[in-house]
C-alpha cells in the first residue's frame, strides 16, 4: 500500500472520532442536469451524509464523480433536483430571501483557485473585510483592525492588508482565502480542491492550519479532495464517490487498513509516487469509468470490478451499515 503513513500520523492525531453531534444532514439529495440528445445527467445520485460539529467529513473521488457538485448544493451555489439539505433545523434548499443570505453567513467556503475568487484591483483589507461589510457587522473606520486579526488567525503579517493579490505566493492567497472565509464566523467551511493547486509542503502548512482553527473556533469542514493520502490524514470520515453515488463512508483513520469497496480498494492499490492522485490513472483499474451520462443498470462499478456477479447487472447494492461508523454500497456485504 502507497499511503503516505508518516503524513498520516503527523496531522491524524490518536483520537479521531468518527461521529459526534450532527450539524448538517444531506437526506437523498440528487441533482440532475439535461445533457445533448435528451439525455439527462445525474451528477449526484441519492446521496445521504451527515457532517459533524467540528469535524472534517473527507470527500474523495475521481474528477467528474459529482463531489464539487454536492458541495456547491451545500453553500447553494446549485438547487437539488431531489433530496433536502437540514442545517440549524431547516431544510436549507427552500430558503429564500433574508433566511438565505443568514444561512450563507453560516456556511463558507474556500476555492481551489484563490487568484480566480479575488478581485485583483482589491487590497488584502477589502477582500478579507467585504463579506463583514455587506452584512453590516463592522464600520469603515473598524476594517483595519479586523483585518489585522483576521490575518493573525491564519498566520500572516498584519502589514499584508495592503498587499494585492498578486503580490502574494499560492500559499499566502489561499490563507487570505481562508481568512475571508472565517470573517462570518461560520459553523461550516466547504474547501473545493482548496490545496490541489499548492506545493506539497505548502499544502502541508495550509492543512495542519485548517487542523488548528478546527480545534480553536470548532469549525466543521467539508474538505473534497483527490488526494486520498491527504485527506484521510485529517479527516474523521471519508466518504468515497463513484459516478454520484457514495460508495464508501468509513472513518478517515481506517482508510489504509479497512476500505471494503471494490473502488476504494483500487484507488489505494494504485501506485503512486507520494500521495494517491486520483486526477492520474488508476493503475489497478483498467477501464475507464462509464460517461454520467450512460451509467449502466446496477452497480455503478460493475465494468471495471474484479469482483462482478450476475446481480451486479440487475441491481444498485444500496450502501449499508457494515460496522460502527462503516457504510459499504456493494453486493459482495
Ligand atoms: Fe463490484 Fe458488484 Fe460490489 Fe459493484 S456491487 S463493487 S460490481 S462486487
Amino acid at each position: 500500500m502507497s499511503l503516505d503513513k508518516k503524513k498520516a500520523g503527523e496531522k491524524s492525531g490518536s483520537n479521531r472520532p468518527a461521529t459526534g453531534e450532527a450539524i448538517m444532514e444531506a437526506k437523498h439529495v440528487t441533482k440532475q442536469f439535461p445533457a445533448s440528445g435528451g439525455r439527462t445527467l445525474k451528477a449526484c445520485n441519492d446521496v445521504n451524509l451527515t457532517v459533524y460539529r467540528g469535524q472534517t467529513l473527507g470527500i474523495v473521488g475521481e474528477s467528474g464523480c459529482g463531489k464539487s457538485t454536492f458541495v456547491k448544493m451545500i453553500v447553494q451555489m446549485f438547487q437539488p433536483t431531489e433530496g433536502e439539505i437540514i442545517y440549524d433545523g431547516k431544510d436549507i434548499t427552500k430558503l429564500k430571501g433574508e433566511e438565505l443570505r443568514q444561512s450563507r453567513r453560516k456556511i463558507q467556503m474556500v476555492f481551489q483557485d484563490p487568484a480566480a475568487a479575488f478581485s485583483p484591483k482589491m487590497k488584502i483589507i477589502d477582500i478579507v473585510t467585504e463579506p463583514l461589510m455587506n452584512f453590516g457587522l463592522i464600520r469603515r473606520s473598524e476594517r483595519e483592525a479586523k483585518a489585522k486579526e483576521l490575518l493573525a488567525m491564519v498566520e500572516l503579517p498584519e502589514d499584508f492588508i495592503y498587499r494585492y493579490p498578486h503580490n502574494m505566493s499560492g500559499g499566502q492567497r489561499q490563507r487570505i482565502g481562508i481568512a475571508r472565509a472565517l470573517a462570518l464566523e461560520p459553523e461550516i467551511i466547504v474547501c473545493d480542491e482548496a490545496t490541489s493547486a499548492l506545493d506539497v509542503s505548502v499544502q502541508d502548512r495550509i492543512i495542519e492550519l485548517l487542523v488548528k482553527l478546527q480545534k480553536e473556533k470548532g469549525i466543521s469542514f467539508v474538505f473534497i479532495c483527490h488526494d486520498m493520502a491527504l485527506v484521510q490524514s485529517f479527516a474523521h470520515r471519508v466518504a468515497v464517490m463513484y459516478l454520484g453515488n457514495i460508495v464508501e463512508v468509513l472513518p478517515g483513520i481506517e482508510v489504509g487498513t479497512n476500505a471494503q469497496h471494490p473502488y476504494t480498494q483500487a484507488m489505494l492499490g494504485a501506485i503512486f509516487s507520494t500521495h494517491m492522485d486520483f486526477t492520474k490513472k488508476i493503475e489497478s483499474i483498467e477501464s475507464e469509468a462509464p460517461s454520467p451520462v450512460d451509467v449502466p443498470t446496477g452497480c455503478p462499478f460493475q465494468n471495471r470490478c474484479d469482483c462482478c456477479m450476475d446481480i451486479c447487472k440487475r441491481e444498485k447494492p444500496a450502501l449499508k451499515q457494515i460496522g460502527k461508523d462503516h457504510q459499504v454500497a456493494c453486493h459482495l456485504f
